[in-house]
């Protein structure tokens, strides 16, 4: 057991320089510096222990994942991320415990350049709040309003391996042999450490009309898109991307559906006219990410979903709402 201030001293050095930090940890705040011409992009999220992650999650993956969907935000906004706060609350200064916390947030924030500049420390039930502050040059944020009719719909990656992750996480599925055991140790590596799409977003700049990061689900995440922008969409069920390693485990289709619309993927859903449409195959090679063309925007409102057939099918469920 040793106190905050000799964890608050073991960040401090385990903080890496990085450009544009003039004063980080240790004063009573920190002072940073953007280029000419940039627009600071904020975005604060709050992981709960029990709500965001089981209470058996591994803490270097809860410190992982508390950074990854914090940049996940700004990679939505297209920035590029640059610099974060944490605020960290535990249930006692176990001193292994936070390190490990600190071992996988460092870790995704190092590995995108990212500085760690300051934050609080304190007591309480288990929570961490990143507060993550990223960069763009002046109008050329990627927002949730610009979208319009025609526009193609596309999504990054694939749909519902966090979700199946969370279905295959207990015991009875451990015992899984083959390739039933690799796609469910890809499934939990998806639901413990999701990759923030920052070149994706970076690059459609200029590109996408509007853009959303997919973590409460595809239907409230571009439901979002739709009201804003004033807008229908309408997704093609069929088309929604799936891993093989989701497919392995989940043969019905149905049940994939429900999946890829439960959310925590981390994904970019974003939109893009058609005269642009041609300059996504470069992109996606470019940041070595997969794009999916899912369906197209209409007037009117709300998502809509064609079956195989082409037919409107009823929305399935799916999606995931605090305070429902
Ligand atoms: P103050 O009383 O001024 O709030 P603190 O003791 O809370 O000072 O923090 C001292 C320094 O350590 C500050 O630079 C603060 O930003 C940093 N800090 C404290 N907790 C954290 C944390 N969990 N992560 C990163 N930096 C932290
Ligand atoms: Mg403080």
């Amino acid at each position: 057991m040793a106190g905050e201030f000799d964890f608050i001293e073991s960040l401090r050095q385990r903080a890496q320089h990085h450009p544009g930090v003039i004063r980080g940890i240790g004063d009573d705040a920190a002072l940073l510096e953007f280029e000419p011409g940039d627009h600071c992009v904020v975005s604060t999220d709050t992981l709960v222990a029990g709500v965001h992650f089981p209470l058996d999650t591994a803490p270097s993956d809860i410190g992982y994942k508390t950074a990854a969907v914090n940049l996940s935000d700004l990679a939505a906004m297209g920035a590029r991320a640059r610099f974060c706060t944490l605020a960290l609350t535990l249930p006692s200064m176990d001193t292994g415990y936070a390190a490990a916390l600190i071992d996988g947030l460092l870790e995704l924030l190092d590995s995108h350049a990212v500085a760690l500049v300051g934050g609080d420390t304190t007591r309480g039930p288990l929570s961490l709040t990143l507060t993550a502050i990223g960069s763009l040059p002046a109008g050329t944020a990627l927002t949730r309003d610009g979208a319009r009719a025609g526009d193609g719909v596309y999504v990054s990656g694939s749909l519902g391996d966090a979700a199946a992750g969370l279905m295959l996480r207990g015991a009875e599925h451990a015992s899984a042999e083959g390739e039933h055991r690799l796609a469910r140790k890809r499934l939990l590596q998806r639901l413990a450490r999701p990759s923030p799409r920052l070149a994706l977003g970076m690059a459609l700049r200029g590109i996408a009309h509007s853009c959303i990061d997919v973590s409460d689900g595809l239907g409230a995440d571009l439901g979002h898109i739709c009201r804003a922008s004033g807008l229908a969409a309408v997704l093609e069920s069929a088309s929604l991307p799936a891993s093989r390693a989701l497919t392995t485990w989940i043969t019905n289709p149905q049940q994939q559906l429900a999946l890829q619309l439960a959310g925590d993927d981390y994904e970019l859903c974003f939109t893009v006219p058609p005269e642009r449409e041609p300059a996504l195959a470069q992109i996606a090679s470019a940041t070595h990410t997969p794009i999916t063309r899912i369906g197209i925007l209409a007037p009117g409102e709300g998502v809509h979903y064609l079956d195989v057939a082409g037919e409107l099918m009823p929305a399935p469920a799916g999606g995931y709402e605090h305070f429902r």
